[in-house]
């Protein structure tokens, strides 16, 4: 039985004071998710990590929203896992589809970094997904086969199954405009059966796959019905106290 995740992804939000204030108001929010075996998590800037690790409840997961393939050097204004490491933060999202489209972020630079993560014992959130374009052309699942099959590169089984993997949608994301639970199952069902090819069947049973996309407290629960959906990744919903505790509290 794969455990649910629920996780907040943050973006460029939040001072390292409304961070600390935030994760300060979790404490509830946790004892609920750990009642229910289900796990929470929340993803900072680079600049707030540190504060919301010292603050957040024991159980709380923080994630960078990103991390460097390499350990240190001339590379300015990036972050390895072994700075992530020494202030405890264990999770990393890698290839939000934001990082691919403004950074140039490629599946083949999000491998490198996946393999660091997993070489430093750090879990890996793996973002993928289509544009609107790709959507309309009915080139979603090859698309996303492509992201998947260059993400895992050179992965052997073991770690594999220690990615959770987020599908998004691009036109769902921030605009409102969710893509049907149906088709979220579609792809999501697709991207297990494609861990399955390159796996086998033990590790497609364990890996989690997300939903991300415009994902709201009243329309959570119809994507974790879905049986090839284990959470969300959630953005704007994730921000807010309030609305990040309905999340949890309308899937449970
Ligand atoms: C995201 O940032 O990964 C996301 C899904 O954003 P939103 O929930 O705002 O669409």
């Amino acid at each position: 039985m794969r455990k649910k995740l629920l996780m907040g992804n943050w973006k460029m939000n939040k001072t390292n004071q409304e961070a600390k204030e935030f994760v300060e108001a979790c404490g509830d929010i946790v004892k609920l998710a750990k009642e229910h075996n289900i796990d929470v998590g929340v993803a900072p800037t680079f600049l707030a990590l540190c504060c919301a690790k010292k603050h957040a409840p024991e159980g709380l997961i923080i994630s960078s929203q990103n991390v460097h393939h390499l350990t240190n050097g001339a590379y300015t204004g990036e972050v390895s896992t072994e700075m992530l490491q020494a202030i405890n933060v264990n999770w990393a999202i890698i290839g939000h589809s934001e990082r691919r489209t403004y950074n140039n972020e490629t599946s083949e630079a999000c491998n490198l970094k996946i393999k660091k993560l997993l070489s430093a014992k750090m879990v890996p959130l793996y973002c993928c997904g289509e544009s609107l374009e790709t959507y309309d052309k009915g080139e979603t699942k090859a698309f996303v086969k492509d992201q998947i099959v260059k993400g895992f590169k050179d992965i052997n089984k073991e770690d594999a199954s220690k990615v959770v993997i987020a599908y998004e949608p691009i036109w769902s994301i921030g605009t409102g405009k969710n893509a049907s639970k149906e088709i979220a199952e579609d792809i999501c069902g697709y991207i297990r059966s494609i861990i399955k090819e390159l796996y086998g069947e033990q590790v497609a049973d364990q890996i989690r796959i997300l939903y991300g996309g415009s994902v709201k407290p009243n329309n959570i629960k119809e994507y974790l019905s879905s049986p090839n959906i284990d959470g969300a990744l959630v953005g704007g919903a994730s921000l807010k106290i309030d609305s990040y505790k309905e999340l949890l509290t309308n899937i449970l």
